[in-house]
C-alpha cells in the first residue's frame, strides 16, 4: 500500500511521477487546504484565496530550527527560516526568487518571508520586541503598495513594479540594514488604464481617507469628477460601500505606517499635494480654438489655483504632454518614496564602515506574467522580465546541474526542459532584437508604431517565437514560454521615449514647491531609480540625501560574484544570455535593460531559494481549483521536470576541501591532519552512512537532504 495521496510533503518523495499525479497531490492537499508542498528544496505555493490560520508569530517561531522544519508541515516560514539559518552557518548572502504569474501570491510570500526573517533574527540575536528597524521593514511592502500596486482584471491587489528587498544582517545575526531596489514601475496607469481596472490605491485611499477640511486644501473635488480615477462608464469611483471602506482602512493605516518609516507632516503633506496635483492635471482638457487654431484650456476651473504654462503646437501634443508630465511626476514620486525608505534602512555608519562584516538575504517580487484582452509596451516589458526569471531558474535548476556533473564525471539524469533562452534573444539580441530594434525606431523621424511593427515583421519572418499579424494593423504576437501573447503596439514609441520636452523639464526645475524641484533636479540613474544632481538640498529633504546610503556587499558577493563569472563562462553562449547594459539610456527599453540586468546580478551573486506560486482559478475565489489551468502553469514552469531532478540531482556540490573543513569531525578526531582527497571525503561519507552521494574529480556531490543530515549528525556530536 503507497502513501494515503495529498499526504507527501515533498513531490520528490513520491514514488511516480507525472504530471497528472503531481497535479492530483497538489489538489488533494489544496481542498484541505494544505497550500504548501515542497519539491525537494523549492516551495511551491498555491494561492487559498482565503485567510488560513497558519500565520503569525505563535505558528513562526514553532519553525525556530530546521529539525523543527523537518517535523512540521511545509511553509513559506520554513524557507524564511533555512535562509537565515544558512546565513548564519556558511555565511553566503541568499537570495529569494519568488514567481508565478499575476495574482499567484508574490506579493503575500514576500511578506511573510521578511516576517519570518525578523523572526528569526530576534529568536536567535536574543533579543525580544521589534527594534525601529525591524518596524520600518515590516512596513515596507505595505508602503510601497499604497503607489506601486493597484486593481487590474486578474489581482485587485497587483504590483504594477518589480521590487528587491535586501535585508542585511551583522555577523550575530541582527538585522543592521536594509534596501530596496525599484524596477519598472508601470507609469502609464496614472493616466489610462484598462476597462475593469484602476489607477493606483493611493488614489482612492485619499479620496475615503482625507477629511474635509484635508479634501479643500488639495482642491479636491468628489471622486467621480476626476478621469484618471473614473472608469470611463459613468460608474461611481467607489462601487460599494465596502470598498470605499477598504480604502478608508488602507489610508488610515498608511498615515501610521509613513511617519513610522520616518516621513514627517511636510513630507506627507506634500506627498499629497503631489499626487493632488496629478488628479488635477490629468483632468485638464486641451482643445484647438477654431478663430485662432490655438491650443486652449477647456476647463480652467482646474488650474485657476496654478500657474498657467501650456504652450505647444497642438492639440495631440498638448495632450501628450500632459500626460508625460503626469507620469513623470507621479513616477518621480514614487522613486523618492523609496529613496525615503532606504534612507530610514540605512546600515548605521559604524557597521557600514566595516560591511566586510555584514551579509544579506534579497528577496525579489516582481509583477508576474500577464495575457490581457489588449496587451501593451508594459505587459511586454512585465512578460520579458519574467521570461528572464525563468531563465534564471533554469539555470540554477538544469544547466547548473548537469554542466558541473559533466565536468566532473558524475553520472546524471536525462531531463529534458524548455529553454528560453532564444526568446530572450529575440529582445535583447545586438543589434537586431526588439528592444534593440524599437530604440532605434525612436531615434529617427517619421517613424509610426506601424513603421516599427513592419521592421519586426521583416526582421523575425523566420523565427517560430514570432507571429506576425494576419491584417494591417500594428499587432504582433510572441510566443512566451507561459503561453502566446498578443500585444499591440501602439504608443510603444511614445512609451519608449519617455520624454519630457525640455519645456517641462525647466518648467517642473524651476517649482516653486521644493519637493517637485527636487524630483525633477535628481538625475534618474541607470536603472531608472531616482539619484540626486548637485549639492542643493531644501527642507524637504532628509539630511543623509547629501550622502546617499551605498550598496553594500557581504562576503559571499564577492566569492559568489567570482562564482557566478565563472559559471558564465563555463556555460555554452546560447544557453545564457547578455541582457547587455546601455551606458547612457534614455529611453524605457534601454533603463529596463539595466535594471534587469542588476537584478539578475544581484541574484546570482547570492545562494539561491526558489518559491513557485501557482493561481488556482481565474475568478479570485477560494477553495476554486482549476485542474486546467493549475496543469498549464506546472506545465510552463516546468514543475515535473524540477521535481525529477530534485529527486536524482545533486542540489549541493562542495569542494573536497570545504566538504572536509565542515565534516571532518564526523570521521576523524578533532586534531587530525587531513589531506583534501577523494579517499578522506569517501570516508565521511562511510561514516555518516549517506547512500547515494558521489565523489567527483573535486567535488563532493550531495541531495539536498544529505545537508541536513550531515548537519544533524554535527549538532548531535
Ligand atoms: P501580481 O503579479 O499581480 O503582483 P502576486 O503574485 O503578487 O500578483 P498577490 O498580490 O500576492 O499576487 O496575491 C493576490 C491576492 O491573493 C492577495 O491580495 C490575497 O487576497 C490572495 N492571497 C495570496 N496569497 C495568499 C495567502 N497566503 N493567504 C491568503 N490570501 C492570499
Ligand atoms: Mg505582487
Amino acid at each position: 500500500m503507497g502513501t494515503p495521496k495529498g499526504t507527501t510533503h515533498d513531490l520528490a518523495a513520491l514514488n511516480d511521477l507525472t504530471d497528472e499525479i503531481i497535479l492530483e497531490e497538489l489538489h488533494i492537499r489544496y481542498i484541505q487546504d494544505i497550500i504548501y508542498t515542497y519539491i525537494g528544496d523549492i516551495l511551491v505555493s498555491v494561492n487559498p484565496y482565503k485567510t488560513l490560520n497558519i500565520y503569525g508569530d505563535e505558528i513562526g517561531s514553532r519553525y525556530v530550527d530546521m529539525e523543527a522544519v523537518k517535523q512540521l508541515r511545509p511553509h513559506i516560514y520554513a524557507l524564511g527560516t533555512r535562509a537565515y539559518l544558512t546565513l548564519q552557518r556558511k555565511n553566503v548572502n541568499q537570495c529569494f526568487l519568488v514567481s508565478g504569474e499575476s495574482g499567484a501570491g508574490k506579493t503575500e510570500c514576500t511578506k511573510m518571508l521578511i516576517a519570518q526573517i525578523v523572526r528569526m533574527s530576534q529568536i536567535h540575536a536574543g533579543h525580544t520586541g521589534h527594534s525601529d528597524l525591524e518596524d520600518k521593514l515590516l512596513e515596507v511592502n505595505p508602503l510601497l503598495e499604497a503607489f506601486g500596486n493597484a486593481q487590474t482584471v486578474i489581482n485587485d491587489n497587483s504590483s504594477r513594479f518589480g521590487k528587491l528587498i535586501e535585508i542585511i544582517f551583522s555577523p550575530n545575526g541582527r538585522i543592521v540594514g536594509g534596501q530596496v531596489t525599484e524596477h519598472m514601475l508601470e507609469k502609464s496607469r496614472v493616466v489610462r488604464h484598462g476597462v475593469g481596472e484602476k489607477n493606483f490605491h493611493i488614489f482612492y485611499c485619499m479620496f475615503a481617507g482625507l477629511s474635509q477640511p484635508e479634501h479643500k486644501r488639495f482642491f479636491l473635488d468628489h471622486p467621480d469628477k476626476y478621469r484618471i480615477v473614473s472608469d470611463g462608464l459613468g460608474s461611481s469611483v467607489f462601487s460599494s460601500k465596502a470598498e470605499y471602506d477598504r480604502h478608508t482602512d488602507s489610508f488610515q493605516n498608511l498615515q501610521r505606517i509613513l511617519p513610522v518609516i520616518g516621513f514627517t507632516p511636510q513630507d506627507i503633506d506634500i506627498m499629497f499635494a503631489i499626487v493632488s496635483a496629478v488628479l488635477h492635471l490629468c483632468n485638464i482638457e486641451l482643445v484647438e480654438e477654431p478663430e485662432s487654431g490655438q491650443v486652449v484650456i477647456l476647463n480652467e476651473e482646474e488650474v485657476d489655483f496654478g500657474e498657467r504654462v501650456v504652450s505647444l503646437k497642438s492639440v495631440h501634443q498638448a495632450t501628450d504632454g500632459r500626460d508625460a508630465l503626469a507620469k513623470a511626476l507621479y513616477g518621480r514620486l514614487f522613486s523618492w518614496v523609496v529613496q525615503q525608505v532606504n534612507f530610514a534602512l540605512h546600515v548605521d555608519v559604524e557597521l557600514e564602515n566595516r560591511s566586510e562584516l555584514t551579509s544579506k538575504v534579497g528577496i525579489l517580487d516582481m509583477a508576474g506574467f500577464e495575457n490581457f484582452p489588449e496587451n501593451s509596451f508594459e505587459q511586454l516589458c512585465i512578460n520579458v522580465a519574467n521570461e528572464q526569471l525563468q531563465n534564471f531558474f533554469n539555470e540554477h535548476i538544469f544547466n547548473m546541474e548537469l554542466q558541473e556533473c559533466e565536468a566532473e564525471g558524475i553520472k546524471h539524469p536525462k531531463i529534458q526542459f524548455s529553454n528560453n533562452a532564444a526568446l530572450l534573444l529575440l529582445f535583447f539580441q545586438r543589434p537586431v532584437g526588439l528592444f534593440t530594434l524599437l530604440d532605434e525606431e525612436c531615434k529617427l523621424a517619421k517613424t509610426t508604431d506601424l513603421t516599427f511593427v513592419e521592421k519586426l515583421n521583416k526582421q523575425f519572418s523566420k523565427s517560430d517565437l514570432y507571429k506576425k499579424a494576419r491584417h494591417k494593423d500594428p499587432v504582433f504576437t510572441i510566443v512566451h514560454y507561459a503561453g502566446e501573447v498578443v500585444y499591440s503596439a501602439i504608443g510603444f514609441i511614445e512609451k519608449n521615449r519617455d520624454t519630457l520636452s525640455s519645456n517641462m523639464q525647466s518648467l517642473m526645475e524651476n517649482s516653486r514647491n521644493e519637493l517637485v524641484n527636487e524630483l525633477f533636479m535628481s538625475k534618474v540613474s541607470d536603472t531608472g531609480s531616482l539619484e540626486r544632481r548637485g549639492e542643493r538640498h531644501s527642507q524637504y529633504t532628509h539630511p543623509q540625501w547629501q550622502d546617499p546610503p551605498k550598496r553594500h556587499f557581504g562576503p559571499g558577493d564577492s566569492l559568489s560574484r567570482q562564482a557566478g563569472r565563472k559559471l558564465k563562462k563555463k556555460m555554452k553562449s546560447q544557453e545564457v544570455v547578455d541582457i547587455g547594459v546601455t551606458a547612457n539610456p534614455n529611453t524605457a527599453c534601454a533603463h529596463f535593460r539595466n535594471s534587469l540586468q542588476y537584478l539578475v546580478d544581484m541574484l546570482s551573486r547570492g545562494e539561491p531559494n526558489f518559491v513557485r506560486c501557482l493561481r488556482p482559478n481565474s475568478y479570485k475565489a477560494p477553495n476554486g481549483f482549476d485542474s486546467n489551468m493549475v496543469m498549464r502553469q506546472l506545465k510552463y514552469t516546468g514543475v515535473l521536470e524540477t521535481t525529477r531532478i530534485r529527486r536524482m540531482g545533486f542540489t549541493t556540490r562542495l569542494p573536497f576541501q570545504v566538504f572536509l573543513d565542515r565534516y571532518k569531525f564526523l570521521a576523524f578526531p578533532l586534531v587530525a591532519e587531513v589531506s583534501a582527497t577523494p579517499d578522506t571525503c569517501q570516508m565521511i561519507i562511510d561514516r555518516a552512512n549517506i547512500q547515494t552521494a558521489q565523489i567527483g574529480k573535486t567535488k563532493v556531490f550531495l541531495k539536498y537532504w544529505h545537508t541536513d543530515q550531515l548537519n544533524s549528525q554535527l549538532d548531535h556530536m
